[in-house]
């Protein structure tokens, strides 16, 4: 996170929300009142009311001698994250009602091409922060702030998701798909629109495996890296274990 001028506490939450989202923190990493209240510039008051908006959003909690920290979704909560937006995201679709305006598909349109050129040039955050934002995006070009603020949200609780129990990196598929559903929209096909999202979705739901979580969690990777077999280990092939940044959404 950079170091902004002058902020309140909205502006201490969009931005852990954006740092999460571009995969900068992770889940189970720490956040400190008192090293937050120093880069924001604030009191710790402040921090602490910023933080528990975050807790009533359901990204970070709170423990006794451990302090606040992002929350690490259970695998339970994965899946639910996924069964949450195959209700939503396709019926935003369908009573998306009128053609949308040309200005609007445009717009798609170019943020699709702007993925591709993400997934061709860019590092692997950059791709995900890309493919994860063409979800916000169409909730905004439909033109419903409380879906698009929800969509913010799901989107975000996806990438702590992804990041644990997803490996693959299927980021040009996903394009694809969002390809197809914008030129699905283009030709006033909400119907053909409202199932190729939710085959988008079922697809990335899919990859969803329990078993990738005990290398990516916080708790275990430090419990594997201080035992002494696995600390030889590690050094002997870094790297090993860790999934890669670049999940596609
Ligand atoms: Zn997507």
């Amino acid at each position: 996170m950079s170091v902004p001028a002058m902020v309140g506490k909205g502006e201490i939450t969009q931005r852990v929300v954006q740092s999460i989202l571009a995969r900068q923190i992770r889940p189970g990493e720490r956040l400190g009142e008192h090293e937050l209240a120093q880069l924001f510039g604030v009191s710790r008051t402040l921090v602490r009311e910023a933080l528990m908006q975050l807790q009533a959003r359901g990204f970070v909690a709170v423990r006794p001698r451990v302090g606040w920290y992002v929350v690490e979704p259970s695998f339970a909560e994965a899946r639910e994250t996924y069964a949450a937006r195959r209700v939503i995201e396709p019926g935003m679709l369908r009573d998306a009602g009128r053609p949308l305006q040309s200005a609007v598909i445009s717009r798609l349109r170019q943020h699709v091409a702007e993925e591709r050129n993400a997934i061709a040039h860019r590092d692997a955050a950059t791709r995900s922060v890309a493919l994860a934002d063409f979800h916000v995006c169409l909730a905004e070009c439909l033109g419903n702030r409380f879906l698009t603020s929800v969509m913010v949200d799901l989107s975000a609780r996806t990438t702590l998701v992804s990041a644990l129990y997803q490996s693959q990196t299927e980021a040009q598929d996903s394009n694809d798909d969002h390809a197809a559903i914008v030129e699905a929209l283009a030709t006033g096909d909400h119907v053909r629109a409202e199932a190729l999202m939710r085959a988008h979705i079922d697809t990335l739901a899919a990859r969803l495996d329990e078993s990738l979580a005990h290398s990516a969690r916080a708790q275990d990777r430090l419990r594997s890296a201080l035992a002494p077999d696995n600390a030889t280990k590690a050094a002997r092939h870094p790297g090993k274990g860790r999934k890669s940044a670049a999940t596609s959404t």
